[in-house]
């Protein structure tokens, strides 16, 4: 849609013209709805935790919980208030990717190093799915922001874990080709179906909820992985195969 500005041209003998403005809005208004939405969501993925341990503290509270029930009970507030916070940190994460206007300082970066890095973080639960993590390439360097690229590599090679199967795999490679840094994480996991493979990288997300939400997802991971790239001037593709894997590169 368009906004139309219509300025009149004075001369001598009054008016003598027009100027007509045509400003194209659409994309304006199109963030505008991204917005709506996005609060819209921040507020019932919030609420989902939020009432459901408020539910429990108000059994316990009531004394209608069992002594020996306890333990449970509080494991699940501990869990939900986890999540709580992964979730908000998540959206500490995006909206600082949105303001744009936020100077942030770029520095030379190996995506190699972050990789190792990566890997090393996530080890221990590599090691209870039984998943293999392995990175390899040469030193791929660019110029960014060091904690914005950890975050999106980390949530590939994060992804790459949770969405596997016992005794699975997660490649990491790092390089340059046609002088351009990138870095590939590519897993043998459970895969993406066509459909959801454009969808995934919409905020919150997720291809199955219930289990998403048993390993812990905020839907936003790829989000981030999207707009980190776009603050970078990077590409993401991602190709994936129901039940044989998928594999993301970012391409600066
Ligand atoms: P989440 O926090 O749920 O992992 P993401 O934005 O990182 O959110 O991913 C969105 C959804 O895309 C996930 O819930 C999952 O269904 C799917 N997904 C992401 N990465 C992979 C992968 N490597 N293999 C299979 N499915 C994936």
């Amino acid at each position: 849609s368009y906004n139309l500005i219509a300025n009149p041209v004075m001369g001598a003998n009054g008016v003598r013209g027009a100027v007509i403005v045509l400003l194209d809005v659409t994309e304006r208004e199109e963030s505008e709805q991204m917005r709506r939405e996005f609060t819209a969501n921040v507020s019932h993925e919030l609420k989902t935790p939020l009432t459901s341990i408020s539910g429990y503290a108000e059994i316990i509270r009531n004394g209608l919980v069992k002594s020996e029930d306890i333990p449970r009970f509080a494991g699940n507030i501990y869990t939900e208030t986890q999540h709580l916070i992964t979730l908000v940190e998540d959206i500490i994460k995006l909206s600082r990717l949105d303001e744009r206007a936020v100077e942030l300082e770029r520095a030379e970066t190996d995506l190699l190093a972050i990789a190792r890095d990566v890997a090393e973080r996530l080890k221990v639960p590599a090691d209870q799915g039984q998943i293999t993590i392995r990175v390899s390439g040469e030193p791929a360097k660019v110029m960014g922001v060091p904690n914005i690229l950890d975050e999106m590599i980390f949530n590939l090679a994060d992804n790459a874990v949770k969405y596997n199967k016992p005794g699975g795999s997660v490649q990491m490679t790092a390089g340059v080709q046609d002088g351009h840094a990138f870095i590939e994480v590519a897993d043998n996991g459970i895969g993406i179906s066509e459909g959801d493979r454009e969808r995934v990288f919409e905020r919150f997300y997720r291809v199955d909820k219930s289990r998403s939400k048993q390993i812990g997802g905020t839907g936003l991971g790829l989000s981030i992985v999207k707009h980190g790239a776009a603050f970078h001037n990077a590409h993401v593709t991602l190709q994936s195969e129901v039940g044989r894997g998928t594999t993301v590169r970012i391409t600066f």
